[in-house]
């Protein structure tokens, strides 16, 4: 029999990626914010109705921006999960604060807002709530608690670009947000990310911080008749022709999630009687909460050893893979972070989590297949 194994990701491409980044060589325009990213900016803040975008190289490089901007230093606290990625925390402990990690939600594993409140301290200075899998956080208490006690709020929303919280475009609901576009993102360049800025009043400093730390942009838009030093910064700017590249992903977005949404449809429907029968949670979507598609994943009962699980999907050609490995339990995490309160779910979810492949392309057949796979490996 041939091998066909599934896997867990594949790249999508619209089919213009080329035809735009070969327009952008014949620009001769290469490096960064050419017409490609105004357009990419443009379609940004429109969907978004954010004060400001900015193409990044990374989601990561977008966070690292946000928390120059944001001045925190050495001793100030940043509250966030820690089922998350490194990135979320890597960019406040860069600046010298200290990542609290909060416990999360036992339905959507986001960030529990109802804990949030008794990890503040006086250092604390801002909440970075993640939307896991495209599903908004609990964004009206937090933004709440965020005003009541004058924290900024960095939404690390790099997997929920094209979702929405309460019909509020995720990324552009706190002051500042991030998009990834890494190649096993929803919409993608290979690398890539931006900033999203909410607060108008953190727009030009924004800009002047990406591109390393001068008013080039303003120069540009001929406001200024030079361009000079002004604050610290450095070089967040992808260059012309990856922005070519995400413009053709841009232009299919609204395509490209309807069909990840039917996907994720297919499993949903594929999984109840599982289900029901005990053997497995399906993630759960708050009615309010608009995801994209951006993964599947089941929760496995408590006593099965998901490594077992993971292995026979393996041998039956389906590569099915864990997602985080909590920071509060990583080598680092404990170095540079301090949990507020024992972690519980956080611990006991994430050991449970197994995510399904999820790419556009992905056929019902093989979806059915997966599906059967996994009930015959949980239902003996
Ligand atoms: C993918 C991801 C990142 C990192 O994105 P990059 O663009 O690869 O830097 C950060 N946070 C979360 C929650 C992610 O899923």
């Amino acid at each position: 029999m041939a091998s066909e194994i599934i896997p867990f990701n594949r790249p999508y491409l619209t089919g213009k990626e080329q035809a735009y980044t070969e327009e952008a060589l014949r620009s001769r325009h290469l490096a960064g914010d050419g017409s490609f990213t105004r357009r990419c900016h443009q379609w940004l803040e429109a969907r978004t109705g954010c004060a400001k975008a900015l193409l990044t190289h990374s989601c990561t490089s977008a966070l690292d921006l946000a928390a120059i901007l944001l001045d925190l230093k050495d001793g100030d606290e940043v509250i966030m999960p820690s089922f998350t990625f490194v990135s979320t925390a890597n960019a406040f402990v860069l600046r010298g604060a200290t990542p609290v990690f909060v416990d999360i939600r036992e339905d959507t594993l986001n960030l529990d807002e109802r804990q949030i409140e008794a990890a503040i301290t006086s250092r604390t200075r801002a909440i970075a709530p993640v939307h896991y899998a495209g599903v908004a956080c609990e964004m009206n208490p937090i933004v709440a608690i965020a005003r009541r006690h004058n924290l900024r709020i960095v939404e690390d929303a790099a997997q929920g670009i094209m979702a929405d919280y309460r019909g509020s475009p995720l990324g552009a609901i706190g002051d500042l947000g991030s998009f990834s576009f890494h190649e096993t993102k929803n919409i993608m360049s290979g690398e890539g990310g931006c900033l999203l800025v909410k607060d108008p009043a953190l727009a030009l400093r924004a800009e002047i911080i990406r591109e390393k730390g001068t008013d080039r942009s303003r120069f540009f838009r001929g406001e200024v008749d030079k361009y000079t030093w002004q604050d610290v910064g450095s070089s967040f700017l992808p260059s012309e022709p990856t922005a070519a590249f995400l413009w053709a992903q841009f232009e299919q977005a609204e395509d490209i999630t309807r069909e990840r949404l039917a996907i994720w449809d297919r499993y949903h429907a594929m999984l109840a009687t599982l289900e029901q029968r005990g053997l497995l949670r399906r993630p759960i979507v708050p009615g309010h909460c608009r995801h994209n598609g951006h993964l599947y994943y089941v929760l496995l009962p408590p006593e099965i050893d998901r490594g077992m699980v993971l292995g026979k999907l393996r041998e039956a050609e389906i590569n099915a893979v864990f997602h985080y490995v909590p920071l509060h339990s990583s080598p680092a995490g404990m170095r540079f972070g301090r949990s507020h309160g024992d972690l519980t779910l956080t611990t006991a979810l994430s050991e449970r989590l197994v995510r399904l492949p999820f790419w556009i392309g992905l056929q019902e057949t093989q979806q059915q297949r997966i599906c059967d796979t996994l009930g015959a490996i949980l239902g003996r």
